[in-house]
């Protein structure tokens, strides 16, 4: 189950389990729009991938046992282990190969 985790790794802002603007890869590696647009470049610094839309966990029991008060969002904060500079040359490698050729 996705673990909904609160905070960008880059920018640390929140992500509300709600929000819109949440983007994960394929580990749960989770960051914001703003940074996968403009600092990522649609690579996850942590394992080379892509990234796609976080999915919005329903707040209403449509079926029994699921919603987001029963499997309520992650509250521990995440931090990216790499500095600015070694994303930045990380991603500088790996961005120009399509997600699906990496
Ligand atoms: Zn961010
Ligand atoms: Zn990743």
């Amino acid at each position: 189950m996705l673990q909904l985790r609160p905070n960008c790794e880059l920018c640390d802002r929140d992500l509300a389990a709600d929000s819109n603007s949440a983007r994960i890869c394929s580990y749960e590696c989770t960051f914001c729009a703003d940074c996968v647009d403009t600092q990522l470049h649609n690579v996850c610094p942590n394992c080379g991938g892509g990234f796609v839309a976080r999915p919005i966990r329903p707040k209403i029991e449509h079926r029994r046992g699921t919603s987001l008060e029963h499997q309520p969002a992650s509250s521990k904060r995440v931090r990216s282990a790499y500095s600015n500079e070694q994303i930045a040359e990380f991603v500088n490698g790996v961005k120009d190969i399509p997600a699906e050729q990496r």
